[in-house]
């Protein structure tokens, strides 16, 4: 991601983490992007009367290379995945995903061939919010829930042995046909 990444763990990369994560969470621009009804909810909180501009979120770019978030406002239909799989190519390191409402997190009632059945099929997602459709005061919840996850982000080495704990744990987690209680 930068130089950041070069920097080796210690006093000097948290603090760096720290103001990299505070700076990013306070700086985040959606790409303009919404694929259906969730689309006009997403408009409606970027409007006056709830104000994004509050968290520094207003401005809803045009251009995918101008954008560090996208959200999916919407379902996702088997023909609009790839388009929206460029766009998030096109937005430049580091970018995040929130899915917004229970069509982009899982295909919702939708539950047929034409539509993808959960976004993270296509792109990576770093936040799901229910609902059909989530109201504005839902999605500036997601966006500070969001925020805290940015600015809690670890950088370098320190991301390097996150990943390769929850890795480990992963392995290690019971398969789920081995859980017994409510899942039986
Ligand atoms: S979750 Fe509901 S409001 Fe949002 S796109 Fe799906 S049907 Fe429309």
């Amino acid at each position: 991601m930068g130089v950041e990444e070069k920097l080796p763990a210690g006093v000097l990369l948290s603090t760096v983490e720290g103001l990299a994560g505070y700076m990013r969470k306070a700086s985040l621009w959606p790409a303009t992007f919404g694929l259906a009804c969730c689309a006009i909810e997403m408009m409606t909180t970027g409007a006056p009367r709830y104000d994004a501009a509050r968290f520094g979120m207003e401005v809803f770019r045009a251009s995918p290379r101008q954008a560090d978030l996208m959200i999916v406002a919407g379902r996702v239909s088997q023909k609009m995945a790839p388009v929206l799989r460029q766009i998030y190519d096109q937005m430049p390191n580091p970018k995040w995903v929130l899915a917004m409402g229970v069509c982009a997190s899982s295909g919702g009632m939708f539950n047929n061939y034409a539509v993808v059945q959960g976004v993270d099929h296509v792109v990576p997602v770093d936040m799901y919010l229910p609902g059909c459709p989530p109201r504005p005061e839902m999605l500036l919840d997601a966006f500070l829930k969001l925020h805290e996850d940015i600015k809690a982000a670890k950088l370098g080495s320190n991301r390097k042995a996150l990943e390769a704990e929850q890795e480990q744990a992963a392995l290690e987690a019971a398969p789920t046909l081995e859980m017994k209680g409510l899942l039986r």
